[in-house]
């Protein structure tokens, strides 16, 4: 008789925040058929819940007799292929995360509720025998005639079925008329793919050609040019060849960029389904493209940050649009970077991944200079114009009337003339960003920040933009009584006063308070395509990902906001800014023009970037990080805290460095406690440690040594606490 082997353990993940895997014995059913990357339902405390089988070994930890048996598997095949389930585990361990979690929120909440994961029809369909039948058909009753006659004419869906027709329908199956089979559920609808692609130029072919020719091995590709350039028509054709060969193809995009205009121009160009996965979907509608996507009924996915993670069995290429866009890194919670884990899945999977900008991240362009990526530059506008001649208005010199200065006015001026479109970018929404009393220096605080609140005209509220809080408008200083002065200007006040100004010219807004919806934007983007409307005002959200080809003015009327910014990388989000709008303007025939307000018009570098552009400035940036040691030449985490009081989150990061102290922190810095730029937000007060080191080793070492320790400290559980691999911002 052979020696019966033990059963094997079962290591699970589960949707909390502990950093850890659980281990269970096989269900009743036995282990035979599972695979790493199924659910199962497990026995957690008093609860049944869904868990993520991981890894199936030999051994526990704990004595067999300590481990619950799994009640059930729930899927037939894992959510995931191997390397994309690998990703994920690593990604866990990378940003320090609880593994449950990240499987968890790497699903539509379907999946997560225990809905089926594939979207497959139960069908039957007659049998050679049953065919038979048909032709010399026995005694039958009428109503299995009537469902021999409905399968005569073709498969019939077991769903579909009323119970007396399954009462009729096992009498077919006992005589062996009947098999049954299963077939994927309706695939989303193919697009038009009748769209003509333009000519390409000679960069773009040439872009096209070096990745297309790479599509049987990994590699990485910064694709470098501004807006207008060409590079959708890029990942068009590139993603044309994928197709060709069978595979599929994944595009990360901004979510703001994530239009219905991008969606449409995918499905006029590509004759297959192609489907979004975003965060305005419904959870229906998320379940039904995840299911595409992994069926690979839906050969192309065009998403935002999550859906880095989507199965695709298929995939031959990831492309992430705008890569430096801070929106790619995840804030709160698991707080990863999808641009990076595109790279780290492409890299498992063996295929291309091509980052697109006009405006690399300093990080990206760093890779690409030392050889880890390819970089492809497109220096040109597709339908060729020139460079926008780019120009500093010194705000110390200029009269200004509410911060718009007069070279700026008479440039608005002279542009509306002669029928351009002008740009007026703003990164400032409200009316005024301070109420101020002239009489006793008061301004109005939030209550609950270490900041001030923003006037909004029009609503006659004050808010704060930090933590929402909303309060009418005083009447009078509550200190003095004088009337209140709003000073400094958002977009809502611009606004009023370029309809002053310019009354014979449309002017649209675009920023968060008056655009709420899509169909805001969509309409928005309309006035400006057709030209209803003379003068866009906006903050970012009108920087991004559109093409507005009549502009040819732009004015950015405060660059300081950015210059002299607490965290590292300000100026690099501000040159960035600057670029992007920039990139608007001109076209054709009608070259653009382009002025920075500033009052440090010699700050070296808003020099460089408005004298040598983005690469000019990012030589400059990139050599002050380097002198600093800050990223991209050193690893960088942040452990923050928050609390009710100042003496709490403090003592909590004292007590954990306190426990770091008996660590291996060799080649690791540990900075801190230092207290947050704000240090109180939404009543609540924050501090951090920095975590720096010139290698990811190192660095990731001691956060493994160190992360139990602070959990297990006292003021754990009352203190807010995360830790921020590869944080974007650190103030
Ligand atoms: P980007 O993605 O860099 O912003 P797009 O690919 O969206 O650039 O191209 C900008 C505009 O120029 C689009 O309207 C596009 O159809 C057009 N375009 C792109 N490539 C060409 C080309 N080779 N010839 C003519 N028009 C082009
Ligand atoms: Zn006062
Ligand atoms: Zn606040």
């Amino acid at each position: 008789m052979s020696q019966q082997s033990p059963s094997p353990i079962l290591s699970v993940v589960i949707d909390t925040p502990l950093r850890r895997r659980f281990d269970y014995l096989p269900p009743p059913a036995g282990a035979s058929g599972l695979r790493p990357g199924m659910r199962l339902s497990v026995p957690f405390g008093k609860r049944r819940v869904i868990g993520y089988l991981v890894e199936i070994k030999d051994d526990s930890e704990l004595p067999r007799a300590r481990l619950k048996a799994a009640f059930e598997v729930l899927d037939s095949r894992p959510l995931w292929d191997e390397p994309t389930l690998a990703l994920l585990l690593w990604a866990a361990d990378y940003y320090h995360h609880a593994p449950g979690e990240v499987l968890a929120g790497a699903v539509p909440a379907g999946i997560r509720e225990g809905a089926a994961a594939d979207a497959w029809t139960a069908r039957w369909r007659l049998s050679t025998a049953g065919v038979a039948s048909v032709a010399a058909p026995p005694r039958l009753g009428a109503r299995q005639r009537a469902l021999l006659e409905r399968l005569a004419a073709g498969p019939v869906d077991h769903a579909g079925l009323e119970p007396p027709e399954r009462a009729a329908l096992r009498g077919f199956v006992e005589r062996g008329w009947v098999e049954s089979f299963e077939e994927p559920s309706a695939a989303p609808p193919p697009g038009r793919g009748d769209g003509r692609a333009p000519t390409l130029t000679a960069a773009q072919q040439a872009a096209t050609s070096a990745i297309s020719g790479a599509l049987d091995g990994y590699s990485a590709w910064l694709l470098h040019g501004v807006t207008g350039s060409g590079k959708t028509e890029v990942y068009l054709q590139v993603i044309a060849e994928v197709l060709a060969r069978g595979r599929q193809a994944l595009v990360l995009v901004p979510e703001i960029a994530l239009t219905p205009q991008l969606l449409g121009r995918f499905r006029q160009r590509l004759a297959v389904p192609v489907v979004s996965l975003n965060s305005s979907m419904t959870d229906t509608e998320r379940l039904a493209a995840w299911r595409a996507a992994r069926s690979g009924a839906a050969p192309v996915v065009v998403g935002t940050r999550s859906a880095v993670f989507t199965p695709l069995p298929e995939l031959g290429l990831i492309v992430v649009d705008e890569e430096h866009d801070s929106s790619f890194k995840q804030q709160e919670g698991f707080r990863y970077s999808a641009r990076d884990l595109a790279v780290a899945r492409a890299s498992r999977l063996g295929i291309p991944v091509v980052l697109g900008s006009a405006t690399p991240s300093l990080e990206t362009l760093v890779n690409a200079r030392e050889g880890r990526y390819q970089h492809l530059s497109l220096p040109e506008r597709a339908g060729s114009a020139g460079k926008p001649r780019v120009a500093v208005v010194d705000l110390r010199r200029h009269a200004a009337r509410d911060g718009i200065a007069q070279p700026t006015l008479a440039a608005i001026e002279r542009h509306l003339a002669a029928r351009g479109q002008v740009l007026v970018y703003l990164n400032r929404r409200g009316y005024a960003p301070t109420l101020f009393c002239p009489g006793c220096g008061w301004m109005a605080p939030c209550p609950a920040c270490d900041a001030r609140l923003t006037v909004h005209m029009g609503r006659s509220r004050l808010v704060c933009h930090h933590c929402g809080a909303d309060e009418p408008m005083p009447y009078g200083c509550p200190k003095c009584a004088s009337e209140l002065r709003p000073v400094g200007q958002g977009t809502e006040r611009v606004e009023q006063t370029l309809n002053e100004l310019f009354p014979e010219a449309p002017l649209v807004r675009i920023d968060r308070d008056v655009i709420r919806h899509r169909g805001h934007i969509e309409k928005a983007l309309d006035d400006i395509s057709s030209g209803r409307a003379r003068i866009l005002l906006g903050t970012q959200m009108l920087a991004k990902g559109h093409d507005y080809p009549d502009v040819t003015l732009v004015a950015v009327l405060n660059a300081d906001q950015g210059l002299f910014g607490a965290d590292f990388r300000a100026a690099e989000r501000l040159a960035q800014q600057i670029i992007q709008v920039a990139g608007r303007a001109g076209r054709g025939d009608r070259p653009g023009e382009v002025l920075v307000q500033t009052s440090f018009p010699e700050h070296p570098l808003l020099i460089s970037l408005v004298h040598g552009g983005y690469e000019a400035f990012a030589d400059g940036a990139l050599a002050e990080r380097k002198l600093a040691g800050w990223p991209p030449y050193s690893r960088l985490a942040v452990l923050r805290a928050d609390a009710a009081s100042r003496d709490e989150a403090r003592s909590f990061l004292d007590a954990a460095l306190e426990a770091a102290r008996g660590l291996d922190a060799r080649g690791v810095r540990l900075l801190g406690p230092a207290i947050a730029a704000m240090e109180r937000r939404a009543h609540r007060y924050r501090a951090q440690v920095l975590i720096e080191s010139a290698q990811r080793g190192p660095l990731h070492r001691l956060i493994d040594q160190w992360l139990p320790l602070i959990e297990a400290l006292p003021g754990a559980r009352a203190v807010r606490w995360s830790i921020d691999v590869d944080p974007i911002e650190v103030d």
